[in-house]
């Protein structure tokens, strides 16, 4: 739409593609409003549209991904989980254990990573574990115990879901939703919270190419909800030296093709703690918008991913080097 389309103008927009059986996603943007459509055969009636008020251009979109291409919405997209923003000049540090164990865990490492300056508090209480014999989480009670630690920190919360029994509970409890890498294309999911009213994190699969991420991230947007962020986790190569081989060079890919926001997840995507510092700093170097990290005070003691969790000490470290690194690469922290 022009910088200068009204309300109204939008309003006429989104019913004339309605009236024609399509789906319309007004997309406000910095600059204008975007309105993506999906549903249509083929791009022969953009005159149609074109003719409306405050329409500025027609732009057939070429990729099989639309809503999440900069074809559709050329500016970064900014998301919001509950009012800390992920996309903007801010780097967003989500921190936090991979599993909610119990509030005294909980909360020693939710104070810690917020002393350090942490925005976000990350803590799986439904966990994909690889054996039906490992921890899988506390459930509901896990998801109060985070509440609680939003109470007592300040820190608005992302959690993971499963299925669409944890996604109404996530909805209920949490700022938002995680989808891990092992649901990532688990579409019946993803169309799940394509109608949820939280913002979603999703995470790349482990042997997922850029493009299947990016419909992925489709599903969602398609569905309506509009406020997704990336998370690149690592995916599976020969190497042999870490969990996973953590895939920075998507970030770059991912902000030609698309305006949505991306965290580095540098502990699933090394297994290994003293590799996340490192790749901590190199994610923030490529441009990443955030990173995913997790902390536990007592790693060893840890009932999921204990190898890769920092403690709040190296947590601390790695934060006063991403306050050096930010304003050089045009970021605040
Ligand atoms: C997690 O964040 O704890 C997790 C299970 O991540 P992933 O889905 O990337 O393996
Ligand atoms: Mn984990």
């Amino acid at each position: 739409m022009r910088q200068d389309a009204t309300a109204a103008d939008i309003r006429g927009v989104v019913e004339a593609v309605e009236a024609r059986g399509y789906r319309a996603h007004p997309i406000p943007g910095a600059q204008r409003t975007a309105i993506g459509i999906t549903g249509n055969k083929g791009a022969e009636e953009a005159p149609v549209f074109e003719t409306l008020p405050g329409v500025l251009e027609v732009i057939p979109v070429t990729h099989a991904y639309k809503l999440v291409s900069r074809e559709v919405k050329p500016d970064d997209s900014v998301v919001r989980v509950g009012g800390v923003p992920v996309g903007g000049p801010e780097l967003a540090i989500v921190a936090g254990p991979c599993a909610v164990e119990s509030r005294e865990q909980l909360l020693t490492v939710a104070r810690a990573v917020k002393a350090a300056g942490a925005q976000l508090l990350r803590g799986g209480a439904y966990k994909p574990r690889t054996s039906p014999y490992s921890f899988q989480g506390l459930g509901e009670e896990g998801l109060k115990l985070l509440a609680e630690a939003r109470e007592a920190t300040g820190l608005p919360v992302v959690t993971e879901a499963l299925d669409s029994e944890s996604v109404e509970l996530a909805e209920r409890y949490a700022d938002a939703i995680q989808i891990g890498a092992r649901n990532m294309q688990n579409f019946s999911l993803l169309k799940r919270v394509g109608r949820a009213r939280k913002p979603v994190v999703l995470k790349r699969g482990m042997s997922a190419t850029l493009e299947e991420f990016l419909m992925s991230a489709e599903y969602i947007l398609a569905e309506g909800n509009y406020q997704v962020i990336l998370c690149e986790r690592g995916v599976r190569t020969f190497s042999d030296f870490s969990r996973n081989t953590l895939d920075l060079a998507v970030v770059p890919a991912v902000k030609r093709m698309s305006h949505l926001p991306i965290l580095v997840d540098p502990s699933h995507g090394t297994g290994r703690r003293e590799k996340v510092a490192p790749l901590s700093r190199a994610a923030a170097a490529v441009g990443a918008d955030g990173l995913m990290i997790e902390v536990h005070h007592d790693p060893n003691r840890a009932l999921s991913d204990g190898p890769q969790s920092i403690t709040p000490d190296m947590f601390e470290e790695l934060m006063r080097e991403l306050r050096q690194i930010a304003p050089v690469i045009g970021r605040r922290l």
